[in-house]
């Protein structure tokens, strides 16, 4: 009889896991406490507007790439229309001065030599490590636990041409790079592209490198058409997902993980337990705190999260194009949009290019900032007035600033949708509403380069998800299921396989 393997929640990672436990012969069951797949990776229908919550871009879109074939084997791209926008990002200071980050890195160094003349030479550095990294194998195939040492031979002679350059960009900082910049608004733009500076160029130089080369793009439809397409290989592949089933416990018997209890109090047995759901949840709630990895204590205590963010959405009575064709629009601003917080960037989306994003004619417009202050949001969730007023009054002062980008803006609006940090959790249970999770920094990378999957005194139990693949995204998410159920073959000496759906 095949092993019975529970899952916990059905975003990209557990439906990933579900369907990776499938094509090896496991029986695998999802229990998600939200009523829809994708967990964070997720959109929500208003008066025929779709927003969007999540992806705006996907490592792996372009066929051949490393990730390409993942996706493939989840049966997320198939007949898939990617968009792929000319620009990464376009800065605007809304006094007419604007930089366009091209993906293309020959066009990106036109643009920022003719901005920028005096910074020629690190413009020239940083467009030629794009290149380069445009080419890096992302080894991506194993999980590094079951490296032998044949496989580090192997990844070593790989990674050759890249030493040089992986030395001196996985020791710095996009910030410290940013700092060699002598124009203090080139500065400022290389910090912001990933949204945090603090992140080693090394992520940088990938995500750019990617673009490069063509990758990185939008999926038609969006994030919950894309969790769906998962969802459906998953059931193809014959594992069962059952919503509304919300895992309040994880059962025990001696040193093994045996079960789960559900909120209706249903206890359910399996031979494997999968968690990929947000980690303190799953270690101090369903665990009851009984079964902590230093390293796990370590990232909670020391390691800075990657902060939620509050996404201010439109649907608009008409297409205006806002973020020509970028993937967004930075937006430069310090304005006091809440508890006297000056936010210095808004990003502005604008999904008139997909059009089963709204009626024909109209459009949906996000505008989002990063938000690291959960306990302020927490309290003022706890008073459902001052909560809401406050979500109204962001939405009328973004309204002033787009109003300055395109004036007349706040006449075409249709309706207004405001999601906090609090939404974020409400809705996937992740600590403090993040989306994303650790920033590893450079002197922490060696120690954090893997972080445990397993948990000391539990066999026969998993962590999968952004939590244990950080920095996160969906890429991530995917990966670390592979890798798991790769992990749980070995354990039960049976080779993995994966397998691509017929078309
Ligand atoms: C605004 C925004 C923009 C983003 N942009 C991008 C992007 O451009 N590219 C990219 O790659 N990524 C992006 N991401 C990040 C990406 O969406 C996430 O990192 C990824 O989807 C995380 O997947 P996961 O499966 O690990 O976790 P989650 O999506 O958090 O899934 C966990 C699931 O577990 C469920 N769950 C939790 N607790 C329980 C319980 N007790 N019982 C049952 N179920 C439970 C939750 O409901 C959820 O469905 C973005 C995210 C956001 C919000």
């Amino acid at each position: 009889m095949a092993k019975k393997v529970l899952i916990i929640g059905a975003g990209i990672a557990g439906l990933s896991a579900a369907c990776y436990a499938r094509m090896n012969g496991y029986d695998a069951e999802v229990y998600e406490m939200h009523d829809l797949p994708g967990g964070l990776c997720t959109s929500w229908k208003r008066y025929g507007y779709t927003i969007d919550g999540s992806i705006h871009w996907l490592m792996g879109s372009k066929p051949g790439t490393s990730f390409h074939r993942l996706w493939e084997e989840l049966g997320a791209v198939q007949d898939r229309k990617m968009y792929y926008h000319d620009a990464f990002y376009i800065f605007t200071d809304n006094h007419g001065q604007e930089v366009t980050w091209y993906r293309n890195a020959d066009k990106l160094e036109e643009e920022l030599k003719s901005k920028f003349p005096e910074d020629e030479k690190n413009i020239e550095l940083l467009c030629n490590l794009i290149r380069k990294f445009s080419n890096f194998p992302m080894p991506i195939d194993k999980p590094y636990e079951l490296y032998s040492i044949f496989d580090f031979f192997k990844m070593m002679k790989i990674m050759r041409p890249f030493f040089k350059d992986l030395k001196f960009s996985s020791r710095i900082t996009i910030g410290e790079f940013a700092e060699r910049f002598s124009n203090p608004a080139l500065r400022e733009l290389v910090s912001l592209i990933l949204g945090e500076r603090d992140f080693s160029l090394l992520s940088l130089l990938v995500t750019l490198g990617a673009m490069h080369t063509g990758d990185g793009g939008f999926p038609q439809g969006g994030s919950l058409e894309f969790a769906k397409a998962i969802e459906k290989r998953c059931i193809e592949l014959g594992a069962k997902i059952h919503y509304r089933s919300k895992v309040i416990k994880i059962l025990e018997s001696e040193g093994k993980a045996v079960g789960i209890v559900l909120e209706n109090g249903e206890k359910i047995k399996g031979d494997y337990i999968i968690s990929a759901a947000d980690l303190r949840t799953t270690l101090y709630d369903l665990l009851d705190g009984k079964h902590i990895h230093p390293k796990h204590r370590e990232l909670f205590e020391k390691v800075k999260l990657f902060p939620s963010m509050v996404q201010v959405s439109f649907g608009v009575g008409k297409q205006m194009n806002l973020a020509k064709n970028a993937t967004g629009i930075w937006l430069k601003t310090s304005r006091e949009f809440f508890k006297e917080r000056k936010i210095d960037w808004l990003l502005v989306k604008d999904y008139s290019f997909d059009p089963s994003f709204a009626p024909p004619g109209k459009s949906v417009i996000t505008v989002g900032f990063a938000s690291d202050d959960y306990k302020y949001w927490e309290k003022l969730s706890e008073e459902k007035e001052k909560y809401a007023e406050a979500k109204e009054k962001i939405a009328d002062e973004v309204i002033e600033e787009i109003e300055k980008l395109h004036p007349g803006f706040r006449a075409t609006i249709q309706f207004t949708d405001v999601a906090t940090p609090i939404t974020y959790n409400h809705y996937t249970g992740n600590w403090k509403g993040t989306f994303m999770t650790w920033i590893i920094t450079p002197d922490k990378e060696k120690k954090f380069r893997n972080i445990p999957k397993t948990l000391p005194g539990l066999d026969n139990f998993w962590l999968t998800g952004m939590w244990v693949q950080p920095p996160g995204g969906i890429p991530s998410a995917a990966l670390s299921s592979r890798h798991v159920i790769q992990m749980l073959c070995k354990k039960d000496k049976k080779q993995f396989r994966s397998t691509v759906p017929d078309t």
